[in-house]
């Protein structure tokens, strides 16, 4: 049930149409310009505008942080960072070992100089925003294919940026797109390279509930961590350096130990990554029938393989956990959402909608010929996107199943793209970002295992060696592995082939070997095509096939573009409404209240979980194996300052209705006065279908409760002098 007033209001340049919100209805992940349009008084807020956003002096979202795909907040003048334990977890991960097992322990750094740098960890703030469509747009002309008109722009972006940061040198500029192929908003932020770890709770806290829980309501997870951002004495933003210092940020956020109670007004501000709201029909009938069916499938049988594997051995469990932690996380939210898709009939209820503007296109002549085949060609394009779908999504995946095949097709890549125009080459390859992508490619060989890697590498070929779609499509490169033994068409001695491919493959390759693959990509496309690499040899005769992919997806994108900014256009007319462009990992402002809810017929969910309940679920045994010590503290010390008032225990996690999507993860969740009162972190499992339609119904957020975190700091971690900082005492 929800309950939307809409006003109509003038245009900004965020929006197509501007939604405006009732008290009760918290939909809408609102872009920065939408903050002034708010009444903020009379949805409960204490604060004005100015405090929550001002471009012209110091307010919260100079506190507010993207770090690596999620969001964070600064808690102390000191640059301390609060965020979720699953954020941080790429950083512990890579810092434990089978004798340092901070995943198992916990990481606590007990001063400065005990703080281990978070590899591949970046911090950004806002400093300011931009409209360049017209710039971007621009550059569009008619006589370009669709392919051309996406590389142009795509291009034009890419100038935009490079300038920017010329302008701005040390900041990181990022043009973001609002409306599929309509609005484009560049974004300057202070970007910070220098991301230390601070403090992690052990893993049977961070994760508490593990796979079981994940997704799920009541929760018990203390799903927080620290970390810290430095600058360079002479204040600039440089790579770790052991001569560094914290950095002050403009401003950072207040914890309030008092928390909040059931119906108190929270908000959100943070990076959420993509909703679908305005997507069409056509789009949600692929996501439900095709993609993610195709993903929870295989996403189910990789995480078979990898659980199998870690068991044997704590130095592998260690290595596979982020990847084991990606698919886990991404299968079980797809599950939900089928569900969800499933039960609200969503593709059936948006075609009606569709049906009902068709029939208002239709009845204007000038309408029908603007817009009268908008939607049909929209419905052709994904017809297209359907035939291809399988052979499209074992392609993508061939790459990504085997670190060393994935590493191989990098560097003929980038043999190829680094001798373009800086701002004709693919973005990882770009100046900007170069030493970032072998950052990453460094990071991720660190976490190699060549057992792994085996079998989801033989899974992926033997998938990949399979006629597609309904002519067949072949990958010329795969068939040559098997017609060399010319076994085309017979299981066995296709597997048979395989086999020997991979048993011949991996003894001689040297690409797992750190400072001879960083070596490969400074060479030329000529000497990478000499090298005798099996995986290099493949990857070279990878490289047509998915060069033609690239192509046919920057095709599909150039009409997708034209007919989503024409869709847009004609629903604004036939709704005489303004609409809040879907998230797209850039700031948004959420805000709803402290709520329960009713998942089924005489259930009903109460918004707040306690120190009890971790205790209640406890059985000893992963992922319900709470540490002794915090048995220990609950059975023996009472909640003092941390305790809720009517609960009389502490507080572990809370729900509220406010609008989350990936990305929200670490959001700092603020009471009316803007102070912090829990860390966003996930959402409930009939919320995960939040992406493509909100509803006050089933939209629950969940965080830990501040007061949680506060006392685990005092009580269990030994973390007082963070206490402090955080001006807690
Ligand atoms: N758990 C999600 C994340 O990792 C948050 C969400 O999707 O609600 O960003």
């Amino acid at each position: 049930m929800k309950r939307i007033r809409i006003i109509r209001y003038g245009l900004s340049f965020f929006l197509c149409f501007v939604f405006i919100f009732s008290l009760q209805a918290e939909e809408g992940m609102l872009p920065l310009s939408e903050i002034p349009r708010l009444d903020l008084k009379s949805l409960g807020f204490k604060i004005d505008a100015n405090e929550l956003y001002n471009p012209n002096g110091v307010s919260l979202i100079d506190g507010i942080i993207n770090l690596r795909g999620c969001t964070a907040s600064f808690v102390s003048p000191d640059g301390l960072i609060l965020t979720n334990y699953h954020c941080a977890f790429r950083a512990v991960q890579t810092v434990t070992t089978k004798e340092n097992d901070y995943m198992r322990d916990g990481f606590i750094a007990r001063d400065r100089s005990q703080e281990l740098p978070a590899k591949g960890y970046t911090v950004r703030v806002i400093e300011f925003y931009r409209d360049v469509s017209k710039d971007v747009l621009g550059v569009v002309k008619k006589e370009m294919t669709y392919a051309q008109r996406t590389r142009a722009i795509e291009k034009q972006i890419k100038k935009i940026e490079v300038n920017t940061e010329k302008m701005y040198p040390g900041r990181r500029a990022e043009v973001a797109e609002m409306f599929i192929g309509k609005t484009y908003v560049l974004f300057v932020y202070t970007y910070l390279k220098d991301v230390r770890l601070v403090y992690a709770p052990p893993r049977s806290i961070g994760e508490y509930g593990g796979e079981i829980d994940n997704w799920m309501w009541p929760r018990h997870t203390g799903d927080f961590a620290f970390m810290r951002a430095y600058s360079a004495p002479d204040g600039s933003f440089t790579d770790y350096s052991p001569n560094n210092v914290p950095y002050h940020p403009k401003k950072y956020l207040q914890a309030a130990p008092e928390g909040v109670k059931e119906e108190d007004l929270v908000f959100i501000l943070g990076y959420p990554g993509r909703t679908a709201r305005h997507r069409t029909s056509y789009f949600i009938s692929f996501e439900e029938q095709v993609r993610m069916p195709c993903l929870v499938e295989l996403y189910g049988w990789m995480i078979n393989v990898l659980e199998k594997l870690s068991e044997k051995d704590r130095t592998v469990e260690i290595k596979l956990s982020p990847k084991l932690n990606g698919l886990w996380n991404s299968m079980k939210r797809s599950q939900g959402q089928l569900q969800g898709l499933k039960n609200l009939e969503l593709a059936k209820k948006r075609k009606e909608k569709e049906n009902a503007l068709q029939a208002f296109i239709q009845a204007d002549p000038q309408r029908q010929a603007k817009y009268g085949r908008v939607l049909e060609r929209i419905a052709e394009l994904f017809n297209e996107k359907r035939k291809d779908a399988e052979y499209d999504f074992i392609l993508g995946y061939l790459l990504r199943s085997s670190t060393m095949l994935g590493n191989a097709y990098k560097v003929v890549e980038a043999s190829i793209e680094r001798k373009k125009k800086d701002t004709e080459r693919e973005s990882a390859y770009m100046n900007r970002n170069f030493d970032r992508t072998l950052k990453r490619i460094e990071i991720n060989l660190g976490n190699y295992c060549e057992e792994a890697d085996k079998i989801l590498f033989k899974e992926l070929l033997m998938r990949a060696a399979k006629p597609k779609g309904d002519k067949p499509q072949r990958i010329p490169a795969v068939d040559n592995i098997i017609l060399k033994d010319s076994v085309k068409g017979n299981h066995a001695a296709k597997e048979k082939a395989i086999d020997a491919f991979i048993n011949s493959a991996y003894t001689p390759s040297r690409l797992n070997d750190k400072d001879f693959l960083m070596g490969l990509f400074e060479k030329p496309n000529k000497e990478i095509k000499m090298i005798k690499d099996p995986f290099i040899q493949l990857a070279v005769a990878l490289y047509p096939t998915y060069q033609e992919q690239k192509e046919k997806q920057k095709r599909q994108k150039g009409i997708l573009d034209e007919l989503m900014s024409q869709l847009i256009n004609v629903k604004k007319e036939f709704m005489g409404i303004e609409f809040i462009p879907d998230a797209n990992g850039t700031l948004r402002l959420t805000y709803g209240r402290i709520r329960g809810y009713s998942p089924a017929d005489a259930v009903y969910y109460r918004p707040f979980t306690t120190l009890a309940g971790v205790i209640q679920k406890n059985t000893g045994k992963h992922p319900f194996n709470a540490p002794k010590k915090l048995i220990h503290l609950y059975e023996t010390t009472k909640p003092g300052l941390f305790a809720h008032p009517e609960l009389k225990d502490v507080p572990v996690a809370m729900l509220y209705n406010t609008d989350t999507t990936g990305g929200s993860s670490g959001s700092p969740v603020l009471n009316a006065n803007g102070r912090l009162v829990g860390l966003n972190f996930d959402r409930v499992f009939e919320g995960t279908i939040n992406d493509y339609a909100w509803d006050e119904a089933y939209s629950r957020s969940i965080g830990v409760d501040i007061r949680y975190i506060l006392w685990f700091l005092d009580k269990f971690g030994g973390a007082r002098h963070l206490l402090k900082e955080m001006n807690v005492q």
